[in-house]
């Protein structure tokens, strides 16, 4: 019998190869979010990755689900990218909703019948969370009160629920954090004018304001005490996620710039064959094996002690490889990497922006950093030079 992270990752790249690739410039021109092709990814069970099965899920480990993006993120990273927010929303419904939410909203959600995004990014606070302003006042009946203004929401306006992070009161710090589905028609609730952003247009994004949402306890996701924490290994999935994206992203370019450099003659062969063409697409490929065996590795990891650390070695590393990929891959091409048909313009971008999404590298660095400290306490004496210690 076939393994089902087999089967899921054949239909994955049926999509990708059937959907995403043919029409991805399609959608960019028209700027407006696919529901028909997400539908389609619904179909195969790629809405509900790690749902379990009771919920109409596929019941995939994140280590094993992670890997589809891979193959998504071949035709387009912000396609992948927006079904991981939508798989982590799930993932958490089914994980920590209420028995109320879970009820009503779990199977819609594993089938792609609705689409959920998380919502953490503010004006003022992107890696600086701590510095949230949403709030949330808990009214004597149970529900909640929500006011304040989230920024950068991927699928903003076509979303069925927002997994928002908000604070509970105004003391300082984290420990009142919590996460709450608002849903989509909930009243008060706004979106800002779409970002123009340059591509990956169809993915709408925005801001969007709280004015007196009020929204029913079961609703409640993370509650108050766990919504740090939660919200913290969202990212963490999140970012194995990308990683896993930026893998297929690196796949595309090589093989555009490889069968480009098989057939493009010059200097009575082919640029294929000179060394340095050569050495320029083995530097990519070095890095795209490295990523995959890092990506796999933090995916296995998430859940662990160690998951915090792997997801930040992952996402320090793939989207700077996959940066580099694009533009080595693009430069092997000379000036045909630039026409917009090879899609090369595209895939340099989209690698950029993966290195910003959920977690920019530099915040990487700084929890990588962070664990290195720890570990550094934890080691025996080494002799410090006389002076050097005071
Ligand atoms: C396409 C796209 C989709 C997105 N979708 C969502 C979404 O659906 N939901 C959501 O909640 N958010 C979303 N985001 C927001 C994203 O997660 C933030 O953009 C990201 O966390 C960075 O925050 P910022 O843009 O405010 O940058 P800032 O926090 O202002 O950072 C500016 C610069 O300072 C650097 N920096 C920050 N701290 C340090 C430090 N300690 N040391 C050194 N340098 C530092 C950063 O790396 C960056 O280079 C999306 C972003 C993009 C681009």
């Amino acid at each position: 019998m076939e393994n089902p992270i087999d089967t899921i990752l054949a239909r994955a790249k049926s999509h990708c190869d059937e959907v995403i690739k043919p029409n991805v410039d399609a959608w960019n021109k028209a700027g407006i979010w696919p529901r028909d092709a997400s539908d389609k990814a619904a179909a195969l069970g790629l809405t509900g990755l790690y749902a379990p099965v009771e919920w109409g899920g596929q019941g995939l480990s994140l280590g094993d689900g992670i890997r589809v993006y891979e193959e998504l993120g071949k035709g387009d990273g912000a396609y992948a990218f927006a079904l991981s927010m939508h798989n982590i929303c799930t993932y958490a419904c089914c994980g920590f909703g209420t028995e109320a939410f879970k009820e009503k909203v779990a199977k819609k959600l594993a089938s792609g019948e609705m689409l959920a995004n998380f919502a953490i990014t503010e004006p003022q606070s992107g890696s600086d969370a701590g510095n949230m302003y949403s709030r949330a006042k808990i009214n004597g009946d149970g529900t909640w009160t929500i006011n304040g203004a989230k920024a950068w929401v991927s699928l903003a306006g076509e979303a069925d629920y927002y997994f928002t992070v908000v604070k509970t009161s105004d003391e300082p710090g984290h420990k009142d954090m919590a996460m709450i589905a608002i849903p989509a028609g909930a009243e008060g609730l706004t979106f800002g004018p779409r970002y123009d952003t340059a591509s990956y247009n169809f993915l709408p994004l925005s801001e969007m304001y709280f004015k007196d949402v009020v929204v029913s306890e079961d609703n409640i996701i993370l509650p108050i005490g766990q919504g740090l924490q939660g919200s913290l290994m969202a990212i963490d999935i999140a970012r194995v996620s990308i990683a896993s994206g930026c893998c297929g992203l690196m796949e595309t370019a090589l093989d555009t710039a490889l069968a480009y450099a098989r057939d493009r003659k010059m200097f009575k062969g082919r640029n294929l064959d000179l060394d340095g063409i050569q050495w320029m697409l083995g530097d990519v490929a070095t890095d795209l094996e490295a990523s995959r065996l890092l990506y796999r590795a933090a995916a296995n990891a998430l859940g662990t002690p160690e998951g915090p650390v792997m997801a930040a070695h992952a996402k320090r590393f793939v989207p700077d490889a996959a940066v580099r990929a694009a533009n080595t891959c693009t430069q092997v091409m000379g000036g045909s990497g630039l026409l917009q048909e090879y899609g090369m313009d595209r895939l340099s971008r989209l690698s950029q922006m993966l290195r910003i999404v959920d977690g920019t590298t530099e915040i990487s660095r700084v929890v990588i950093g962070r664990a290195l400290q720890k570990r550094a306490e934890g080691l025996p004496a080494v002799r410090i030079p006389k002076g050097y210690g005071e």
